[in-house]
């Protein structure tokens, strides 16, 4: 039966309006006003928008390999569970090879993870992480196979390549049209920063930032996109979090490099005193980047207001703090990196941003949902409510309170970053390919994802 939703407003990334939305099957079937209401289940929807569905295109939902080897707290079916519940319909998860597996391994690995147990729809960036002859050979596969997205890493001397393999890499990436994100600090360095710290016995979380300034991301990504201006690819900058960066980022713009930046809601919303929190409790927001320093979280707001900052994605990778961060009692480069954040990102982004005044619905529908399908090849399959589009919907009412609590969370971890954080706006109901699949903040209808192929525009 078709579902007809009415008297919301529908936002894009470019206005809003109010209007019906009917829904057959897994599509938008029509949209416009005083639809009729024949033939169709009606759900009130006034007081409400609709908003495209969001897309989360920086997770680790399952990290077994990873820094802090021994498995993320979540799993794909606990944190697209997370995820869907609060309006995230498609995440695009980090599949990461060990060393010497093929990336098809990887990917059946990946396929495994999230098959019969995602609540929400998914992809994967590939990790790239050496550069061989195989590997080379593989890059066509896995565009033929709908990855269409790569990650590389210049920092863990576990994932690391070298600027030679980046660039040959990038090479190879162009002739497909796919997109790179890279991960963007200088190994060397931090290597270094941290031997030498814990030498001197300044081994707690506060030191974590220092072992990672904003001087070894800038130097990363001014060196990553003097590579990537080389090869001639536009590329992707996950997770950047300084000021220094995003001026490099500028200045590359400057002489036209075609490039993206994604940012995440914890360097928009925490600073580096986190690290001094009292009983090692600090080590809850050891990621890296680390958190970052109140003119960084500035710089970042700035630059989403003047368009230089593309995307908010998560890099959710979650560790309980008992029995995972504590592993880094005695040495904060023994504490596992990551947090989570799936689940939270548009409570805190719309608090933060558009309750506060920061930026407008249409500018978080672009950074969360819209320009991530563009640019992931997923757009206008998602990213958009219009005619043809799944309709990945979330009903999203403005007035709803909360506060953010890690014994209320859906996320399968022992804490949340933002613990007490009082949210304005939230999901009342979130539809994944015409499904009602959440309402009201919980699961109403799980395991409902499906793998989204992609296809690289120009390769049509
Ligand atoms: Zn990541």
């Amino acid at each position: 039966m078709a579902k007809l939703l009415k008297g919301g407003i529908v936002v894009t990334a470019h206005g809003r309006r109010q209007v019906d939305v009917r829904i057959e099957g897994e599509k938008i079937s029509e949209i416009g006003t005083n639809l009729s209401t024949e033939g169709a289940e009606v759900e009130d929807v006034s007081g409400c928008y609709l908003l495209p569905g969001f897309i989360d295109a920086h997770t680790h939902l399952e990290l077994n390999n990873g820094p802090g080897s021994q498995g993320s707290a979540d799993n794909f079916y606990t944190g697209s569970r997370a995820a869907a519940a609060k309006g995230t319909t498609t995440v695009i998860d980090m599949a990461t090879p060990t060393k010497g597996q093929s990336l098809k391994d990887c990917l059946a690995v990946w396929n495994g993870f999230s098959e019969g147990k995602s609540s929400c729809d998914y992809t994967y960036h590939m990790s790239i992480i050496e550069w061989n002859e195989e590997i080379k050979q593989e890059i066509g596969e896995m565009i033929a196979a709908g990855i269409t997205s790569f990650k590389m890493y210049m920092a863990y001397d576990n994932l690391r390549v070298t600027d030679g393999e980046l660039f040959e890499a990038m090479r190879e990436l162009k002739k497909y049209g796919a997109m790179l994100g890279v991960h963007c600090e200088n190994g060397d360095l931090v290597n270094e920063k941290i031997r030498q710290l814990v030498s001197e016995g300044k081994a707690t979380p506060h030191y974590h930032p220092l072992s990672r300034p904003d001087a070894i991301e800038a130097e990363a990504v001014e060196r990553y996109l003097m590579i990537a201006n080389e090869a001639e690819l536009s590329v992707n900058i996950v997770h950047l979090s300084t000021r220094r960066s995003l001026d490099a980022v500028r200045r590359a713009r400057q002489r036209g490099q075609k490039l993206y930046v994604e940012t995440c809601p914890q360097y928009l919303l925490l600073d580096d005193s986190v690290y001094d929190q009292p009983n090692f409790l600090g080590a809850k927001y050891v990621c890296s980047p680390p958190i970052r320093k109140v003119d960084d979280q500035k710089a970042l707001w700035e630059g989403i207001a003047d368009g230089s900052v593309n995307t908010i994605s998560t890099d959710h990778c979650s560790f309980n703090f008992e029995g995972q961060k504590t592993l880094g009692r005695e040495d904060f480069s023994k504490i596992p990196n990551g947090m989570p954040g799936v689940e939270t990102r548009p409570e805190v982004i719309y608090t933060a941003g558009v309750a506060a005044g920061k930026m407008s619905l249409e500018k978080m529908v672009a950074l969360l949902s819209e320009n991530i399908a563009r640019q992931f090849h997923l757009f206008p399959q998602k990213g958009i409510l219009q005619e043809g589009s799944d309709a990945d919907i979330v009903v999203w009412d403005p007035e709803l309170r909360g506060v953010i609590a890690a014994a209320t969370q859906l996320q399968n971890v022992d804490y949340t970053p933002y613990d007490g954080f009082a949210t304005k706006g939230g999901a009342t109901a979130v539809y994944l390919r015409g499904e009602k699949v959440a309402q009201g903040g919980e699961i109403v209808n799980e395991k409902q994802g499906h793998f989204v192929y992609r296809k690289v525009p120009s390769a049509d």
